[in-house]
């Protein structure tokens, strides 16, 4: 049996930094530091920063006064970071750089007046984040039916800006369909606000589903990404299972198979891909060989949050 890797997988720039963000506040600050929501979305990350003195809360109201208080890559709302401030926390913003990006978009279409589309999926953190961050209501698209039915007030002024995470495919559609039915509508590049990661995860996947028989996504049920890459080998004819490690794989799933790919969303740490590996290994009857198939190295960076840099 054959395990073909995709590349790239795995970590992107925003993950590393959120996670760094909050190893670097324990070093500095000392222990507890408090997380709004899971700081990525994935379990195993988690619970290794919990360990390490992490308190992860849903909101701030349950944060101590004056404590250390970081927000997620996901980003937050007005609300919040106001909420957070009106009580005394002493606020880390680890935000991806790009989520960030598309909050000062949304901002900027709300100051010239238009209305503001955005497509995502509804209680995605990022979503209620960016949603937030305008004072009008925000118009949500989650998918094709959507777009052909949702009422604008004033078409001449209308924009629209994504979730980072989204299908590039299902996105191109969406756009598509709400630029026929709103020619005025701001034009440019449908997929403008999905970020360098998500679109690079997918492209891989695309390119190793014409190599193997079956498809493992590793990343957590929450995770947009990752289940987009998922939905992405099923739509290129494999099977393709979503699991968070090790301990979901069923060895009934590689009956008949010669060519495995495995992936990792953006918020998956490359350990259990190793994990993973070693389980197909321990479970199959005959030799595995583990190989990466061709593809971009990845080399986008961002600075730390500056109370964290030294
Ligand atoms: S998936 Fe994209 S938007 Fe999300 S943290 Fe990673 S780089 Fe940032």
């Amino acid at each position: 049996m054959n395990i073909i890797l995709a590349k790239p997988r795995g970590f992107c720039a925003g993950v590393t930094r959120a996670i760094e963000t909050v190893e670097k506040a324990i070093a500095k600050f000392g222990a507890p530091v408090y997380v709004r929501h899971e700081i990525v979305h994935n379990k195993f990350v988690v619970e290794s920063l919990r360990q390490k003195g992490a308190i992860f809360v849903d909101e701030v109201d349950q944060i101590p006064v004056g404590a250390i208080t970081i927000f997620s890559a996901h980003g937050v709302s007005d609300q919040v970071e106001e909420d957070a401030v009106g009580r005394g926390l002493d606020v880390i913003d680890a935000t991806c750089p790009l989520v960030s990006k598309v909050h000062r978009e949304a901002k900027k279409y709300e100051e010239e007046g238009c209305e503001i589309i955005l497509i995502g999926h509804r209680g995605h953190p990022e979503v209620e984040g960016t949603r937030g961050r305008v004072k009008k209501e925000v118009i949500l698209v989650t998918d094709e039916n959507d777009a052909r039915t949702v009422e604008i007030k004033n078409p001449e002024k209308i924009s629209y800006v994504t979730q980072t995470t989204l299908s590039v495919d299902d996105t191109k559609k969406i756009v598509e369909i709400l630029e026929k039915r709103f020619p005025q509508m701001h034009q440019g590049l449908a997929t403008k606000d999905i970020c360098y990661a998500t679109q690079n995860r997918q492209d891989a996947v695309r390119d190793l589903s014409k190599m193997v028989d079956i498809l493992l996504v590793i990343g957590a049920k929450n995770s947009s990404n990752s289940n987009r890459l998922r939905d992405l080998g099923e739509e290129c004819g494999l099977r393709s299972y979503l699991i968070n490690g090790a301990a979901d794989i069923d060895r009934s799933w590689f009956e008949n198979v010669k060519n495995i790919g495995l992936t990792a969303g953006a918020s998956a740490p490359e350990v259990l891909v190793q994990e993973v590996i070693n389980k197909i290994k321990e479970i199959s009857t005959s030799d595995v060989t583990v190989s990466d198939m061709n593809g971009i190295t990845e080399n986008t960076f961002f600075v730390l949050p500056r109370k964290v840099r030294k």
